[in-house]
């Protein structure tokens, strides 16, 4: 009786939900770039690559400690567990910032279920694999077809500034919005004040004072200049993120490696509180298979944010939509 009304709904895929959660655990990883990047990922990748291969038989994928560092890392002299514990923590983190971009990558490849570690505590301790289902909105039952000639861009959350600080940070999405607008308003506010006040007082004693032009005058002038263009680029920064609700993370906020990297804004959304998040958007170049990051559209696409194939990076040019993840070829 029910199978009427099954067969009205949307394509629904033939493979496994095992099967789907590896398949989608291995195109992110790949789309995203990390494929190498280091043992958590690999000990990740492995499971996934299990569970692709093996899902339809399968409920799920465990492992011992032992096992997988015997594939992954056989030659560490660390025991196991020693081995395994700090990967676990950066697999942890690493999980919660992938999520937006696993689930895009289940939708975009028409699949259900997106891949979930968790660790079954006991003697010896096991990891496993399991499918999650995706929680599917009306949005995502058409997904914006990706462009002619054009790419799609995969997100992954990145480590925010202090995430070496607070635990919190390290997933790179800041909740409660508002106090941290509040504070940052205030600071700039205070900065603007003391910066019109200190430009008074220069002009006030240079007047005043009749001696010729010293060596102090000068660097109290040119520290008051780089004072305000410090304060003048964190203003415009914030007006632009508040504008905008997208801007390239300026290079002090995040770490050096993680360049490219967008801040968003994220509106409050029902029942989900605002957020900032730190953003890194990569995506397959159509031309050449290179890989697509994201730059400052610069002054010939000025105000906008653009993604540079690397391996050609002044002609192989795409636009980038922040709402709908697709770039159009921006070169004839
Ligand atoms: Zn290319």
């Amino acid at each position: 009786m029910k199978s009427d009304l099954q067969s009205s709904n949307l394509h629904v895929p033939s493979e496994s939900a095992l099967t789907q959660a590896g398949k989608v655990a291995l195109t992110f990883l790949e789309e995203t770039g990390q494929t190498e990047r280091n043992q958590a990922v690999q000990v990740f990748r492995h499971m996934a690559q299990i569970a692709a291969e093996r899902g339809h038989e399968l409920s799920n994928i465990e492992f011992e400690t032992v096992a997988l560092k015997e594939i992954v890392a056989a030659n560490t002299l660390k025991g196991a567990s020693a081995w395994m514990s700090p990967l676990w923590k950066q697999l942890e983190d690493r999980q919660e910032s992938w999520g937006p971009g696993l689930r895009s990558t289940a939708i975009q490849m028409g699949y259900r279920f997106t891949p979930k570690l968790r660790k079954l505590h006991g003697s010896p301790a096991k990891y496993q694999l399991t499918a999650d289902p995706v929680e599917i909105d009306a949005g995502d039952r058409h997904p914006t077809p990706t462009p002619d000639g054009g790419i799609r861009y995969t997100p992954a959350a990145v480590a925010a500034p202090g995430a070496v600080i607070s635990a919190g940070l390290r997933g790179g999405v800041v909740r409660h919005t508002l106090p941290l607008i509040v504070s940052t308003s205030v600071f700039v506010t205070v900065a603007v004040f003391l910066l019109l006040f200190s430009a008074w007082w220069l002009v006030v004693t240079g007047l005043r004072s009749n001696s010729p032009l010293s060596t102090a005058h000068v660097s109290y002038t040119v520290m008051w200049c780089f004072v305000s263009w410090v304060v003048w680029r964190v203003f415009k920064f914030m007006s632009e993120l508040a504008e905008l609700g997208i801007v390239l993370a300026p290079e002090f906020l995040v770490p050096f490696k993680e360049d490219h990297v967008t801040l968003e804004l994220q509106p409050r959304d029902g029942n989900k509180t605002g957020a900032f998040a730190f953003v890194r958007y990569t995506a397959t170049c159509p031309q050449c298979k290179g890989r697509v990051l994201l730059h400052d559209g610069g002054e010939e696409f000025k105000g906008r944010i653009v993604g540079r194939c690397g391996n050609s990076p002044r002609e192989q040019v795409f636009s980038f939509d922040q709402r709908l993840h697709v770039g159009r070829p921006m070169r004839g």
